[in-house]
């Protein structure tokens, strides 16, 4: 490995222990080795083999393969960056990343966290707490209340404000702990089942309301910050392919922003990020009401973020080098003025789901994996011919995306590396996307979030997909 081109400035890092797996895991180790700076992965029994593994200088296993015994085992992960000599820690997506106390617990140990500091993660993490933030800023946030105390409250909210409105899980994130609420009848069993998933799920059982938006965009502004207060933003990603509140395909720019509130919301989202002296890679999410055509502030997640590389695409900028640099102490590379928006970028997620059958997993072995390429094609993923899928955890297996000069083209592009990525042994989410890029309301825009569940997924349009 060549020396670290990282200068001393303040917290040199010249090997980066990587706390995550799957795709994310062997891109932040690829992001290390660009910027000449060694990666070391910590893996579960079950990721012995992943695409990671097999990259990193040296991989180690942290524990078994449940999650709450390897991946979310602060201790074991610091133990384990400690011993093999790490300076850093990059956490990735999921997992610890938005853990303030797995990032104090770094820095107790001497240990860079990549990532902003615990404040931010606890000041933005919390979704109540961010948006009290946001209306303090004038940033629009979706009309609704503080916390709910109780069902009788939320009711109270629904015979002043009206229905139907959204119980919210102040710590929730990956769409869970949030129930529609359609009328008074329905509260009681929606504040029952939104606390219970978000105790299980976030050991937090916080709830809020939010108006429910039922003609909904999902648009997101990719911010970053480093340690000397610059904040710029990479203009946004449009998320609103959905189904059970997940993203399951990402572009941008988002084809439904006309320019000036395209330059307010990422207005915004600066002004958020500079608030509380964001350092590193951040979103701030909103959601456009396309029947008032206004936005709202929905939340900040203060990590990198699955669909990041449709940035990258048409910004031509490395989100996860400049984290780690920032980390480093060192600025920005580039200024607002040198971010220019090129073309557009579409990423499917690729799952190892049947989604014919509910999107129900689809573990196993990949007896074929031929990934399409050529000029803007890109694939990020931890899998090759013959890799096991382990059952274990999300089943993300990866993430395809283009590049072209305008939409439709992109379009046809994303096409075109459907048909041509041969996957055998699982069933993939690839037809599933096929049937999204080829459908009249893709292409025209008239997709929201409920699009998926509502008129693609309805039994009667389930037709043979066409290509
Ligand atoms: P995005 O997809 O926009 O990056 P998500 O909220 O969907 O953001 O989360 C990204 C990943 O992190 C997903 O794999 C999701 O399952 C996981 N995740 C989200 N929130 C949590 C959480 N609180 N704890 C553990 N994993 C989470
Ligand atoms: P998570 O932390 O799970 O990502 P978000 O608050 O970001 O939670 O919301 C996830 C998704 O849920 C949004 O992209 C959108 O589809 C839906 N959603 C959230 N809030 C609202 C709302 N007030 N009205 C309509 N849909 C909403
Ligand atoms: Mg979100």
């Amino acid at each position: 490995m060549p020396g670290a081109p990282v200068p001393d400035v303040g917290r040199p890092i010249r090997r980066v222990f990587v706390a995550n797996r799957g795709e994310i895991a062997v891109r932040i180790v690829e992001a290390c080795h660009r910027l000449g700076i060694e990666a070391v992965v910590g893996v579960s029994d079950a990721d012995r083999d992943t695409l990671a593994a097999l990259r990193a200088d040296r991989a180690v296993c942290i524990g078994p393969a449940r999650a709450a015994d390897s991946y979310l085992r602060k201790e074991t992960i610091v133990a384990a960056a400690l011993g093999t000599g790490c300076d850093a820690v990059h956490p990735g997506y999921g997992f610890l990343s938005e853990r303030a106390a797995f990032r104090r617990y770094c820095a107790e140990h001497g240990l860079v966290f990549v990532g902003p500091s615990a404040e931010a993660i606890s000041e933005l993490g919390d979704k109540l707490r961010a948006r009290r933030i946001a209306e303090s800023l004038g940033v629009p946030t979706v009309p609704g209340s503080d916390q709910v105390e109780s069902a009788a409250d939320a009711r109270r909210f629904g015979e002043r404000e009206g229905y139907p409105f959204l119980l919210k899980a102040s710590a929730g994130g990956g769409g869970r702990g949030m129930r529609i609420v359609r009328d008074a009848a329905e509260v009681d069993a929606a504040h029952a089942g939104a606390s219970a998933e978000a105790a299980a799920a976030f050991g937090d059982s916080t709830l809020y309301i939010e108006r429910y938006i039922e003609r909904a965009r999902h648009v997101e502004v990719q911010v970053l910050g480093d340690s000397f207060g610059n904040v710029v933003h990479l203009g946004e990603r449009d998320c609103s392919t959905q189904r059970r509140h997940q993203k399951l395909l990402e572009e941008g720019p988002s084809p439904i922003l006309d320019e000036s509130v395209r330059r307010q919301m990422a207005a915004e989202a600066v002004k958020l990020a500079r608030h509380v002296g964001y350092e590193g890679a951040g979103t701030v999410e909103f959601i456009v009401d396309l029947d008032t055509k206004s936005f709202y502030f929905l939340e900040m997640n203060t990590r990198i973020q699955v669909e990041h590389p449709v940035t990258e695409m048409i910004t031509g900028r490395d989100l996860v080098a400049e984290m780690i640099r920032i980390a480093a102490g060192e600025p920005l590379s580039f200024s607002q003025d040198d971010v220019s928006i090129r073309g557009h970028s579409i990423e499917c997620r690729i799952n190892a789901e049947d989604f014919r059958a509910g999107f129900r997993p689809s573990p196993g072995q990949l007896r074929a994996w031929s990934p399409p390429s050529g000029p803007g094609i890109r694939l990020d993923s931890h899998c090759y011919a013959g890799y096991r899928i382990p059952p274990f955890y999300d089943s993300m297996i990866g993430k395809l995306l283009v590049h072209a000069d305008d939409r439709a083209q992109a379009i046809e592009k994303m096409r075109d590396a459907l048909e041509a990525f041969v996957i055998e042994g699982i069933e993939t989410t690839i037809p599933f996307h096929r049937m999204v890029l080829s459908h009249p309301d893709f292409h025209e825009n008239r997709v929201t979030t409920r699009w998926v569940e509502n008129v693609l997924m309805r039994p009667a349009n389930q037709g043979p997909e066409s290509s």
